[in-house]
């Protein structure tokens, strides 16, 4: 017994050591293998992980942009990094292709640096500004300044353009119409500006800016449009003395009006001339405002009844004036929110006409339009025009758009909107909902101003008008109460289009 019993202790024993050693030798091998590899890594990894790098992103002022913060509080290679993304993936992935090849050359030198001499910090920071145009596009101007060493550091400025609601981006060929003759105007002028610009005057390289402003329309690559100027950013060291840094050129748009494409024209006061060629089909439909209310018998109707005369129809009856108030484009953290307090201020149930990508990025808030009792309408996923598209992008776009919808707010869709009023048989074809357009049109993507919303409505509205605006624009939301408070004085109650129709 006692011997069995010895004998089962000690192999007992053999095989735990036999373990413990394995263990260790596999632990030793594998600090080793890891200290090795650490050794052949790049440099800039070890440092990258070293550091603390703080990724943060928030909602930016413009619908749909996001601000990406990066920041590094490494001693030796820090960084600040700023940078914005969109809903759509070519704008994001541009940005970010620009962004990490910038950081990363930065890494790189600052590690190559190291090796001969560690004692200047680098730094890279990366920022930028957002410049809107009143034809909803935005520029965005990303400026990247960095040293790596004792010399004076560089700045280089890119920029980036994006239709948010389209998705498209644009170059400066668009922004003058594709016409060689208008980039050979932009050149004269630019040339003309940069030699009478008095903070340049001293330190102008004249062969250079001879090169750099050549009617190429890469030459113009990087710039801006406002309302107010067309700015065109050359990089430093290119046509003057690095002292001035990168050279900016403003361009005021009156100057060149001429030579802009439709969309990107100055406002005038003949603003229908502007609307027609900016989105004819919109402006087709204000113009004849029952043609696409094909199921809405009702709409003929109170088109021509003013007030008090409505006994013809079963719908509107009882002197009760009805409206319909729709909101087109969200759902948006910010604007949505501020709709849904003001609507609930006066009661007022409403339609939304949502995006599916806005649906996917702010689930939270189509929920919150669905609690409030609003009626749910489909608007496509990615608002393009669909009686350019073949008939499979548009079912996917009205089907993904309803799925998204219901499933987030567990509620049905039950009215359809197509982008710009934009229909036909083929678009009509790919759906069973109702396709609801509008009679009153606010005008509120143009114009951006709290006070026009009510001008708008004031002048246009009547009983079984459907109303037209966008909860993506905070003017819509700024003047939405107003425009609440006008309505119910003068009598409307507001239903949403299913109730109207
Ligand atoms: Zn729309």
């Amino acid at each position: 017994m006692k011997n069995t019993h010895r004998k089962r202790r000690s192999a007992w024993i053999d095989v735990t050591f036999s373990i413990a050693i394995i263990a260790l030798t596999v632990s030793a091998i594998y600090l080793i293998s890891q200290t090795t590899k650490n050794e052949a890594s790049s440099l800039p990894k070890k440092k990258q992980a070293a550091a603390s790098v703080v990724i943060d992103t928030i909602d930016s002022n413009y619908p749909g942009i996001k601000i990406i913060t990066a920041t590094s509080n490494d001693a030796y290679i820090p960084f600040a990094i700023q940078y914005p993304q969109s809903l759509h993936s070519p704008f994001n992935e541009a940005i970010s292709k620009y962004i990490t090849i910038a950081k990363q050359n930065y890494l790189t030198t600052m590690e190559e640096n190291k090796k001969t001499s560690s004692k200047f910090t680098g730094e890279l920071n990366i920022s930028f500004e957002t410049l809107s145009h009143h034809s909803g596009s935005y520029s965005f101007v990303l400026v990247n300044s960095s040293s790596t060493g004792a010399e004076n550091g560089t700045t280089e400025i890119r920029s980036f353009h994006l239709n948010p609601e389209t998705g498209e981006s644009f170059t400066i060929a668009d922004v003058l119409g594709r016409d060689p003759k208008n980039l050979e105007t932009l050149s004269t002028l630019v040339r003309e500006a940069i030699y009478n610009d008095p903070l340049l005057a001293d330190y102008l390289f004249p062969e250079e800016v001879h090169i750099q402003t050549e009617p190429i329309w890469a030459n113009f690559d990087n710039f801006a449009i406002t309302d107010e100027s067309l700015i065109l950013y050359f990089d430093e060291y290119e046509l003057a003395a690095g002292a001035v840094g990168p050279p900016i050129i403003a361009i005021p748009l009156i100057d060149i009006n001429s030579l802009l494409s439709d969309r990107f024209q100055l406002l005038t006061e003949d603003t229908d001339e502007f609307a027609i060629t900016k989105d004819p089909i919109k402006e087709e439909n204000t113009a004849t405002p029952s043609k696409d209310k094909e199921s809405s018998s009702n709409q003929g109707n109170s088109d021509t009844t003013e007030d008090g005369t409505e006994g013809s129809t079963e719908e509107v009856d009882n002197g009760i004036k009805q409206i319909a108030l729709t909101f087109d484009d969200g759902p948006d953290p910010k604007v949505t929110i501020q709709i849904l307090e003001t609507l609930n201020k006066y009661d007022a149930k409403a339609t939304f006409f949502m995006l599916g990508s806005r649906v996917e990025y702010y689930p939270e808030i189509a929920k919150k339009v669905q609690e409030a009792g609003h009626e749910l309408g489909n608007h496509t996923w990615n608002h393009p025009d669909l009686t350019k598209a073949g008939i499979a992008k548009v079912r996917n776009e009205i089907n993904e758009t309803s799925s998204i919808i219901e499933n987030v707010t567990g509620q049905k869709v039950t009215a359809f909107r197509p982008p710009y009023g934009a229909v036909n048989k083929t678009v009509r074809s790919q759906t069973n909902l109702p396709v609801v357009l509008w009679d009153v049109d606010t005008l509120d993507w143009k114009y951006r101003d709290p006070n026009q919303l009510l001008a708008h409505v004031k002048g246009a509205t009547k009983d079984g008008s459907i109303i037209l605006m966008h909860d993506i624009h905070q003017s819509t939301a700024d003047g939405l109460d107003a425009v609440l408070a006008y309505l119910q004085s003068e009598g409307y109650t507001f239903v949403t289009v299913s109730e109207l129709e």
